[in-house]
Parts: C-alpha cells; sequence; structure tokens
C-alpha cells in the first residue's frame, strides 16, 4: 500500500509599518523616489556611539497589529541583538525580540468551502528592523541604507497548516486583517509584506514532523501556493526514493518554479543573540492599551457579518464590499439615501467596480459620491428612469458635475410615463402590425408573451426606451 503523506506548514510574516520616520531614528520613510543613501543618519548606518531610540509610533501600530491578530499583548518586552555579518545590515547585527516578543497567542480562523473552520495559531509577533537592499550589477554590487532600520514586525504562525490552500488563506486573512488597521499598506508586490514558509512532510497520522525546510524569496499570493506544492513533492520524493531531508534554506525561484539550496540552517545559537544593551524594556500601559483598543475599527469579519445581517445581502457580496474600508463605508452611505441595499449593492459590485477597474482607481477616488449615486438608484426606484437609462446617467455623471436630477431633466432622461402619449405610440405600433394582432388572437397561453414582448420592443424603440414598461405592458394588453 503506498504511504500517504501529511506536509507540515509554518509561516512567517515580514511587515514593514507605515510610519513617518524609521524604528530607532528621525530618518524619514518616505523613500521611494529618493536618490540611493539620502535617508540615512548615523544612528541607522550604526555609526559607533550613536544611539537608537524607540519610535513610539511603531510600538502603536504593531500593538494595533497584535489586536487584529487576537494576540495577548506583553506589558514587559525587551530588545536583543541578533548577530549576523552582511554588506546591508550595518551594524553587523539587528535589532529584533528574541526571547520576550510583545506580543504571542493569537489567531486566525481559516474557513473551509464546506463551512467549516479551522483556527491557525499565531505563535508570537515581535518588532524588528529592515536591513539596507544590495544591488547586483555585472561584477559589482552596491548597497542602499535608505531601507536600514525601517520598522518590521515579524508575526509568527504556528505548523497548524497542512495544505497550501490553507497557508494562501491564513496569509490573505492576516493581510486583510492588518490593511484594516492602517498600520501598513501589505502589498507583496511592493515589498511592504514579505513571506517566508517552513515546509516539511510527515506521514499521514505521525505525531513526529519532519526535517522543515525554510523557503524565502516568495514575492506574490500565488507564489506562496505554487512554492509550497512544489516543495512538498520535492520532499516526497526525496524521501520515497531514499534520500533525506536536510534542515535548510531554500529559494524560490519564480521564473523557473523550484526551489533552490540556499545555505544550510543555522540554529538560533549561530546569531549569538544579547539582550540590546542600548535600548530600554518596552512597557505598554494599561492606559496605552485602552486607548489603541479605541481606535481600532471593525474587523472585516465582523463588517461582513453586519452586513448580510443588517442588510440581507449574501456572504460573497459583503465580502466583496467589505474588501477595504472606505468601499464598506461608500455602500453604508449610500444605502443611507438610497434606502435600497440590495439595488445599491448591485450597482457598486457590477458598474462601480468596473469604472474603478478600467481606471485603475480607488473608491477614494471614484468620481461619484455616495449620495449622488443613491439620486440616481432613488429615480429608478421610484420609476422616474428606466435601469438602462439609469446605466446612461450614470455614465454621463461620471465626468459631469451637474445633479443626476437635474441630468435628468436637461437631458430629457426621464422615463414617459404620460398615459395619453404612450397610448398614442401603442396605438401606432398596433396599426403598423396587423398580423402580428392575427398572430395574437390565435396563439396559445404559452406564444402569447412572446407576442406582447415583441410589440412591447416596438413601443419601447418608439419612445427612445423612455417609456414606463409596465404602462406599455398594460395598454398594450388593453388594447389587444
Ligand atoms: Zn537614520
Amino acid at each position: 500500500m503506498a504511504i500517504e503523506w501529511e506536509s507540515v506548514i509554518g509561516l512567517e510574516i515580514h511587515c514593514q509599518l507605515d510610519t513617518k520616520t524609521k524604528v530607532w531614528c528621525g530618518c524619514s520613510s518616505d523613500y521611494d523616489n529618493s536618490s540611493e543613501n539620502t535617508h540615512t543618519c548615523p544612528i541607522c548606518l550604526g555609526h559607533p556611539g550613536a544611539l537608537p531610540k524607540l519610535n513610539k509610533k511603531v510600538l502603536d501600530y504593531a500593538i494595533k497589529a497584535g489586536f487584529a491578530l487576537g494576540c495577548d499583548i506583553n506589558k514587559e518586552s525587551k530588545f536583543d541583538r541578533k548577530n549576523y555579518f552582511y554588506p546591508d545590515t550595518p551594524k553587523n547585527y539587528q535589532i529584533t525580540q528574541f526571547d520576550h516578543p510583545y506580543a504571542e497567542n493569537g489567531h486566525i480562523d481559516i474557513k473551509f468551502s464546506n463551512g467549516c473552520e479551522k483556527r491557525i495559531g499565531v505563535t508570537r509577533i515581535h518588532i524588528e528592523e529592515d536591513a539596507g537592499k544590495s544591488i547586483h550589477a555585472g561584477e559589482e554590487t552596491f548597497i542602499n541604507f535608505n531601507r536600514a532600520s525601517m520598522p518590521l514586525i515579524e508575526i509568527v504562525s504556528e505548523p497548524d497548516m497542512r495544505s497550501s490552500e490553507e497557508a494562501y488563506q491564513y496569509l490573505n486573512l492576516v493581510k486583510d486583517a492588518l490593511k484594516y488597521t492602517k498600520i501598513s499598506d501589505v502589498s507583496m508586490e511592493l515589498g511592504s509584506l514579505r513571506c517566508d514558509a517552513n515546509i516539511s512532510v510527515m506521514h499521514k497520522g505521525s505525531k513526529k514532523f519532519g526535517t522543515r525546510v525554510e523557503v524565502k524569496n516568495l514575492n506574490s499570493f500565488k507564489g506562496v501556493a505554487r512554492a509550497i506544492d512544489y516543495e512538498i513533492s520535492r520532499q516526497i520524493e526525496e524521501i520515497e526514493n531514499g534520500g533525506k531531508i536536510n534542515q535548510e534554506t531554500r529559494l524560490w525561484d519564480e521564473e523557473a518554479q523550484v526551489t533552490r539550496i540556499m545555505r544550510s540552517k543555522e540554529e538560533a545559537m549561530d546569531y549569538r543573540f544579547f539582550p540590546e544593551p542600548d535600548l530600554v524594556r518596552v512597557v505598554i500601559t494599561d492606559e496605552q492599551l485602552k486607548t489603541l483598543k479605541n481606535e481600532m475599527p471593525e474587523s472585516k469579519i465582523a463588517k461582513m457579518k453586519r452586513f448580510v445581517d443588517t442588510y440581507k445581502i449574501n456572504e460573497k457580496d459583503a465580502e466583496i464590499l467589505s474588501n477595504s474600508i472606505e468601499l464598506g463605508d461608500y455602500f453604508e452611505e449610500l444605502v443611507k439615501t438610497s434606502n435600497n441595499p440590495k439595488l445599491s449593492c448591485n450597482w457598486i459590485l457590477t458598474e462601480v467596480l468596473r469604472v474603478l477597474k478600467d481606471n485603475n482607481k480607488t473608491i477614494e477616488e471614484f468620481s461619484i459620491s455616495s449620495k449622488e449615486l443613491g439620486e440616481i438608484i432613488i429615480l429608478i426606484d421610484k420609476g422616474a428612469i428606466s435601469s438602462k437609462i439609469a446605466k446612461e446617467l450614470f455614465h454621463i455623471k461620471l465626468n459631469d458635475k451637474r445633479s443626476p436630477i437635474v441630468i435628468v431633466e436637461e437631458e430629457k432622461m426621464a422615463q414617459l410615463a404620460d398615459t395619453s402619449e404612450i397610448e398614442n405610440m401603442v396605438m401606432e405600433v398596433l396599426a403598423n402590425n396587423p398580423k402580428l394582432i392575427e398572430d395574437y388572437k390565435i396563439a396559445d397561453e404559452g406564444r402569447k408573451p412572446r407576442v406582447i414582448k415583441g410589440l412591447m420592443g416596438q413601443v419601447m424603440k418608439a419612445s427612445k426606451g423612455k417609456a414606463n414598461p409596465k404602462m406599455v405592458m398594460d395598454i398594450l394588453i388593453k388594447n389587444l
């Protein structure tokens, strides 16, 4: 019988915090458009005698991340030096938190398609500093220290995940939770969110984990899933062919879709961790926790639930509307005006999101306010305009400062609801279509609606789409 395998996955997620300055000094973090090595000072360059001081905002943001991931916040924690020699680390050590992180024991609940949930543990979150960047150009290597000492948090999960799908979902939910707190732009593309995966395989049902391999250089969400799948297959194949797995660090090669060995894995002792003597212990007060807790937004999960309960929209739609706090706010403001949650939801999910996507814009940059879109929806609800005309109105409104009501008036878009006028049109269409009338008379009950539909189409065309469809229908039936 073939052996069944089980994979064990844990993720280490680095998130760059979006503070105005770096973690230990006053250097501005806004260096994306700056020349190399212009956002540096003796502290982040590690000059002898320069003393670091913790940026208070970094701690505030980190604590919010801890709340968002359900962690216990430790009132006291400390910084340590992790010693290693690498050109982009000017001090030759990284300041991080080793044995006393500021946050522990969190969790994220992932959900399977059958509705079952599984809790993935967050072991710890700690604060640390980023390294500079090496730029390799042919034979030469250049160093840019603008990123040195940028604030990071590292989120370490328990080895609770058993497949790439679980890891993918966990990573997405962590990202969503962090994005809601507005402490980071959490972009894997821009490098403000980075992920390493620890992967091992064992016989199904075994209690003892296999030797784990750390995979780095995962630059996209899809890449994380693909790298995990590749590494699981590689390890199983290696063992089944009589080989053994070495504890090592491997790099994901996105182009070749394989992992390659980078170095044999260091043990913690190789880093000679010791307490950072230049920084005082981190002390968090109840007051500070209370203030930050009050600043926490409703979580995405809670918002989705509330949307489903309050507005009676389905879960899938609620999830899209909760994708950003701003989109959720737009929806709720829209409903305040329109008083029609279902139609408001439909308009956002179809027309609004399409325009945003086509123009690569966010809802904050959208040219139609929630109040104005609400007015359009009211016009539909009242029967003043048809849904077809409403779409035209929407597209005019995209680049028009006039209010929807004024546009409808001035562009003569209002639905025709004048009985005698519609009656005239109906009579004219009937007079021009004696054959259809004959058809109708001999048609059975199944075919009658189709004949009416044909006639109705002609009346709507004659009215340029403006006649009230219900009135047209009533008048047609009356006269047939
Ligand atoms: Zn600096």
